[in-house]
């Protein structure tokens, strides 16, 4: 079948690849209509390795996807021939202890798309468990379902946080999981969100949002925006979103007293940060590793309309187009949000 293959850092083909689609009794096997490119392809494809996940042969990219239902297991029940469908990416062990307490995502077994070995999804055909597939309502588009993966880091983050009706968030970094995070914050109730960045454009994108309030780091700090609107209490939530190790400097001063830092950008290296400056005003620390038991209220908030992810997808590109869409990921265009590449060119 054929596939968008990282062959080795830096090196992507478009070719055939054998792909295993035999369907066990509980699985389905999916077309595949739109699949988002994430950073985390995209760092595969520039690095050839995330942390200890290191590329070792051909993979196939992708993991954020929507599509359609072709065939179901014998066992399936809850999904049928023709429904339109958006895939959760982990598969995990669901016999491990960590599937047992309910942290999946933490499961030491979980096979996620596109993280070596496992191959992702840009190619035509999928077979994938009943259980992390989730219907579309109608008024879901294929391109919103392919966004249903990262806004679930987004709600996973906000779930941590364990927001209040009311709060005040802020977020460092205004990439596509920045926002992502500010969006699910606001849902769950934030009063608004700071959003901080050095660019201005990708500022300006998330700045559309009503509750969104933009931070260009170019012109002042967010601590002294921070200081100047909650009279120097702080905020009650700080989202760490950058991955970048110098964000941490001077965290705690942004948070209120007994306020909480949630940690989703994922730094390169170790990072060392202000321990006495945490205790002195007892932060709550969370870390998010992708999301377990969010994938359907994420689907759920997009359809009931409250989120619309649809001004950030930048730009959709053909199937026969992957190639370039990586490349232009890679290169990094200030106005970029999220690239979708669609399968087939018809309807969504
Ligand atoms: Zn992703």
């Amino acid at each position: 079948m054929e596939a968008l293959v990282l062959e080795q850092k830096g090196v992507l083909s478009l070719r055939d690849i054998d792909l295993p689609l035999e369907l066990g009794p509980n699985d389905v096997k999916i077309r595949i209509h739109t699949v988002g490119v994430c950073g985390s392809d995209v760092h595969y494809y520039t690095h050839g390795a995330i942390g200890s996940f290191v590329l070792r042969e051909p993979m196939v990219l992708g993991h954020e996807a929507a599509g359609t239902v072709v065939e179901v297991g014998d066992k399936v029940d809850n999904l049928r021939p023709g429904d339109r469908v958006c895939m959760e990416p982990g598969i995990p062990d669901l016999s491990s202890r960590a599937s047992k307490l309910g942290i999946y995502n933490v499961d030491p077994s979980v096979r996620f798309w596109a993280t070596p070995p496992i191959h992702g999804v840009l190619t035509p055909f999928v077979v994938h468990p009943a259980a992390f597939t989730y219907r579309l309502p109608d008024n879901v588009s294929f391109a919103e379902g392919a966004m249903v993966e990262p806004f679930a880091i987004g709600m996973q983050a906000a779930a941590r946080a364990r927001i209040v009706p009311g709060d005040v968030a802020a977020v460092v970094g205004c990439g596509p999981i920045g926002i992502m995070v500010a969006l699910a914050a606001l849902a769950g109730g934030c009063s608004r969100v700071y959003v901080s960045d050095f660019s201005g454009e990708k500022l300006a994108i998330a700045g559309g949002y009503h509750g969104i309030v933009p931070v260009n780091l170019n012109e002042r700090s967010l601590h002294e925006v921070i200081q100047s609107e909650t009279d120097g209490w702080g905020v009650d939530v700080v989202f760490e979103a950058s991955g970048s190790p110098k964000a941490y400097n001077g965290i705690f001063d942004l948070v209120r007293p007994g306020g909480a830092i949630v940690m989703v950008g994922l730094p390169v290296e170790p990072v060392s940060f202000d321990v006495p400056g945490a205790i002195a005003k007892e932060v709550r620390i969370e870390t998010v590793f992708r999301y377990a038991n969010i994938f359907d209220r994420a689907l759920q908030l997009i359809a009931s309309g409250k989120v619309d992810l649809n001004p950030l997808i930048t730009e959709t590109f053909k199937f026969s187009d992957s190639i370039q869409a990586f490349e232009r990921a890679a290169s990094g265009r200030p106005t970029d949000v999220k690239l979708q590449i669609a399968m087939e060119g018809e309807g969504n």
